[in-house]
This record gives structure tokens, sequence and C-alpha cells, in this order.
């Protein structure tokens, strides 16, 4: 079997000579090391490369070349090699240096480069192989290659195999999905010794279930509420990242907390393929690396955690609030931090619908991107997140169309992403546009296309759709006495003494609803930023008000809830 290649490009031959050494030394008998002494022979060989179907894991390009620089040959690496990690290889501290440090800042913004890699000083330089290790790593997530991934089997790709996919992204479950009639949906039936029912399951451990429900699924990957224990002193409901920061500061502050989710881990942030916005990861992270980390904290701070289980109603009884799950049992605390975000609004065609899992997408393409390589791809939405979806797509797909129901893309959208998808040569935007109708046989075929000035219906030819239409808050099946927004959020704080909602004689504290003692934190409250980090804020300050709370004996509520 060829082993996936490492790819160096450096005119300076003993750089060149020193880099393949660093990397034949650490990495060679699991890739194979190739090099170029100028950008066109690397552009030939790695065509060529590509032409015997050999894998590139990673190129590594100098960036001062004479013929071409190394950002700008990286950019071409991506038409050859979708896949592949490329980084832009510069000396110790030169991006304080203007010409090198605006070259690295271009070419981050205009996603030429996944990252940087500083050229290795003495042999071992082990910030140089952690800089590796990680480019490696991310490589071989994106290609599912990770021998901890989950393989879904199943008849069709929508339906319940694609809900099942969906479970095991929302418990950050690295998975991959096979027809059940390929090669490998064959041998992966046969060898699970089940009975056949399918979608199957098979874990890395070779265990299988065959057709399991969420709660089973769950169960499997290990989260789910223990029966036994039901009374807490902080409950949180949404394991977002607001839930998850409370969660941790809660648990690491001695109060028995418990996280209900009704799916798994990470919320919303789980469709972000890439957050370059959160404080201290340089090169970015995605949202469901940055869930995993956070879900894996609070659990060994002493969180527990409940996945597939929804709350359906809240109510006081005494000085603890009683929320019912979808399990049958009820769990209660003195304090309750409802941190259920929001959900995504539905296009509403039918014939679309009947596509979801099978060509059509709501949220962000992070589990889908490396399947969309070739194809031809829809992205509806003018926020950031829709641009976000388009450049990361853009990375695999022939080209990318996005579609804005506004006259202009900065009307909705940060000014750095719509530089971004200007600057990207396959994503076309198409302003003033609906998606109105669609077809489709096991798979999405079409979609039409109108203009909102009334203008002929178009019907075009897509492989995939991406909806990232807009969201709304989770707070259907929370009580009336809980108040809320034109838009369904909930209010807190000081803008319940305007709304003459709250109960007590105290002032409400900042993130109290108008149910004393329960909290709201993230996008489920009236005002929030909408942002990763204003969520992971409002989780820990939450806490802090809950303690406030215990700690100052808080006045009982007026009416019962
Ligand atoms: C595609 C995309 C890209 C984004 N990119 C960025 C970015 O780059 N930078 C940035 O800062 N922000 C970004 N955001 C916004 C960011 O993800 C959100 O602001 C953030 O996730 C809000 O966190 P939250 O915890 O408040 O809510 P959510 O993330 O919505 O989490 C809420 C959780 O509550 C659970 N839940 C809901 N109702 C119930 C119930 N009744 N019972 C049990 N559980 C329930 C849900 O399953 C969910 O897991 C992006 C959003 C999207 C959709």
């Amino acid at each position: 079997m060829p082993v996936p290649v490492l790819f160096v490009v450096d005119e300076d031959e003993s750089s060149l000579r020193l880099l393949e050494r660093e990397l034949d030394d650490r990495y060679g008998r699991s890739y194979r090391v190739v090099s170029a002494q100028s950008p066109e022979l690397a552009l030939t060989e790695l065509r060529a490369l590509a032409e015997v179907g050999e894998e590139v894991a990673l190129v590594i390009a100098a960036q001062w070349m004479r013929a071409m620089a190394g950002s700008e040959l990286l950019e071409k690496v991506r038409g050859i090699y979708p896949q592949a990690q490329r980084a832009l290889l510069i000396e110790w501290m030169a991006w304080g240096d203007g010409r090198t440090g605006g070259a690295l800042f271009q070419a981050m913004a205009r996603r030429q480069i996944e990252y940087f890699l500083v050229r290795p000083a003495s042999s071992p330089d082990e910030l140089f192989h952690q800089a590796v290790s990680t480019f490696l790593f991310e490589w071989g997530h994106a290609r599912r290659i990770s021998p901890q991934t989950v393989q879904v089997v199943g008849e069709s790709w929508s339906g319940r195999a694609y809900e099942l996919r969906e479970v095991l992204g929302r418990c950050a479950v690295p998975h991959a999905f096979c027809l059940a009639n390929s090669p490998q949906g064959q041998e992966l039936v046969a060898n699970s010794g089940a009975d056949g029912a399918l979608p199957l399951v098979v874990f890395p451990d070779g265990t299988a279930l065959a057709d399991p429900s969420n709660i089973e699924l769950a169960a499997a990957t290990g989260a789910t509420v223990d029966p036994q224990l039901r009374e807490f002193d902080l409950i949180i409901i949404g394991a977002g990242p607001a839930g998850l920061s409370a969660a941790v500061y809660g648990a690491s502050e001695g109060l028995r907390t418990l996280v209900v989710d009704e799916g798994g881990i990470g919320g919303q942030a789980t469709s972000s393929s890439l957050i370059r916005n959160y404080l201290g990861f340089p090169r970015g992270v995605s949202g469901r690396r940055l869930a995993e980390q956070a879900y894996e904290q609070a659990w060994l701070l002493g969180a527990k955690f409940a996945f597939m289980h929804s709350a359906t109603s809240l109510r006081r009884d005494g000085d603890r609030l009683h929320l019912a799950l979808t399990d049958g049992g009820e769990v209660s605390a003195p304090a309750v931090i409802l941190a259920a975000g929001a959900a995504y609004r539905r296009l509403e065609v039918p014939e679309l619908e009947a596509l979801v899992g099978a060509g059509v997408y709501y949220g962000g393409p992070a589990s889908e991107a490396p399947a969309m390589v070739d194809r031809e791809v829809y992205v509806v939405g003018g926020a950031n997140s829709a641009g976000q979806a388009a450049l990361h797509l853009a990375e695999y797909a022939r080209n990318v169309t996005l579609v804005v129901r506004a006259d202009s893309l900065e009307a909705g959208m940060s000014h750095y992403l719509v530089q971004q998808v200007d600057g990207t040569t396959n994503i076309e935007v198409r302003l003033g546009t609906e998606v109105v109708g669609g077809r489709g046989g096991d798979a999405l075929q079409e979609l039409m296309l109108r203009p909102r000035d009334g203008g002929e219906a178009e019907t075009v030819a897509a492989e995939a759709l991406f909806l990232m239409i807009g969201a709304r808050p989770k707070t259907e099946w929370l009580p009336p006495e809980l108040a809320r927004d034109a838009g369904g959020f909930l209010r807190t704080g000081g803008d319940l003494r305007e709304d003459g909602a709250w109960p007590l004689e105290r002032e409400p504290l900042s993130l109290e609803t108008s149910i004393p003692g329960v909290f709201a934190a993230g996008d489920i409250r009236h005002g929030s930023m909408n942002r990763v980090a204003a969520a992971v804020g409002e989780g820990s300050v939450a806490v802090r008000l809950v303690h406030e709370l215990l700690a100052a004996d808080r006045l009982p509520p007026r009416q019962p809830v």
C-alpha cells in the first residue's frame, strides 16, 4: 500500500535537505517525503502524483521563492489536492517583518493556506513537529481516516441513516457513512454478527448496533441520565457553548451539576467548520473540536451529562425547580440555567424537505464538506455563518453558489468575510434571489431559483444545498410566565423591570429571567451577541450569579410557578 506523501518545496537546497531529513526521521514509516526545488517542479510533480492516484497529506512551501510566492503556489495546490493541508514556511519571528507578516496575513485571509510553519531550528525541533502533527491530524480528521471513526451503514443517504449520523455528530463522535450495497458496506454487515437490520452502526471496537434508537446510541457513546441521581444543585439545559461553559464553572466550583441536551454537545457551534474569532486559537478551531474539549473538561471536573433527552417543562415547587425530561423522569435543583440556544428556520419547500440528508442540509457543512469534492453546491443565507460555509465548501466543491435574499452581501455579513467570498474564484453570489423549489431521486439534482423582484424562475443543476437561513429560540416548551420578546427570546435582568414582569422586591440579577432562580445564557437570551465567546462568557457569569443567589438565601417568589 503506498503511504501518503509529505511534499516540501524550497529553492534553498540546504534548507530543503534539512526539512526532508527532519520529516523523514520522524514520519518516514507512515508517510513518504517528496521534495521539489522550485514551484514549477512542485506543480509538475504534484500533478503527476495526482494522476497515479497518490495521496498527499501536507504541502509545505517556503514563502519567498523567485518564480512564485509560496502562498501563490499553495493556492494552486488546492486545485490539484483539495484535501491536502497547506503550510507556509517562514523563519522564526518573520511575522514581525512587514513584508512576510503582510503576506502571511493575506494568505490566511484568502484561505490560500491552512497555517504557517516555522522553519526547524536544530534537530529535534519539537515546536516544528507539534505543528506538523496538527496539520496531519486535521488532514486525517477531514478524510475520516481516524481509527476511532464509527461507521454507519444504510440503504440510502437520507432517512434514519442520516438521523443517526446527525446524532453521532451531535455527540461529537467521528463517523463515516457507506451504502449497504457498497463493498465496504457489505463487509461491515457481514462481519457485524447483527441480524441484518439497517441502518447498522459499527463502533471501532467491533460492537454493532442494528437500527438503534437515539437513546441507545447516546448510551453507547456514554452519556445518559443516571436514574438514581435526580437531585442537583444546578441544572443546565443545553450543551452548546453557553451550557458547556456553565458546566465547567458550576462543576469546578463544587455545585452538583447536570447538563441536559436533546442532542449531544456543541449546539450550533458544531456546524461551524472554522471559528476564527475565539480567543486563543490563532489557526481557528472547528466548533466540534472546541465542544469536545469543553465537554471533556466539564466531565473531568465532575459535571453529569444526559444526551438525547429534551426538557419538556419547568415548574417551581417550594424552593426547588423541577424539569420534566423525555425519558419520563424529573430532575430538580434550586437553580436552572437555560442555555437552549436557537434552531434553524426551515425553508418550507416540501420537495426539498424530503431530501434532507440526501443533498439538502440544514446548518454548516462541517461534517459533509469533504464529500463535496468536484460537486455543484448551493448555500442559502446572507449572514456570517453562510459566508463561512461557502468558503469552507469552496475548498472542495467545483462551484459554490451563495443565494442571498438581500441586495447586498454587506447587509448581513462581516466585512472580512465579504472580502474572502469576493476573492474566491469558485464562489458565485446571487443576490436578491430565493430558492422556491427543487427535485431529486435518491439525492438532490435540481433547484429552482427565483429573483425576489418577481422575475422568472430558473432551474439549475445542484448536487448539494446547505441552508443557513437564521434561527429561532428554543423556548416553546417553557412556561408562559417566562418573559420573552416578540421573537420568543428570553428577557433577563434590567429588561424585566421595564416590562413589569419581575415578581420580587429585590432586583433581578443580570442574567436572571422572570422566574427567580432561572437564568438564561447564550443565544436563547434577548440581546445576546450570537457569538461563541459571548455564550461562553454568559455561561460562566450565570454560574457566578447562581452562587450569589444561593449565598444570599434568596427571597421566595411571590407566586409559585
Ligand atoms: C454555521 C454557524 C457558524 C457559526 N460561526 C461562528 C463563528 O465563527 N464565531 C462565533 O463566535 N459564533 C459563530 N456562530 C454562532 C455560535 O455558534 C452561537 O452563537 C453559539 O453556538 C450559541 O451558543 P448557545 O450555547 O447559546 O446555544 P446553541 O449553540 O444553540 O446550543 C443550544 C443547545 O441546547 C440544546 N437544546 C435546545 N432545546 C433543548 C431542550 N428543550 N432540552 C434539551 N436541550 C435543548 C440544543 O440541542 C443545543 O445543543 C455560528 C453559528 C452557526 C450556526
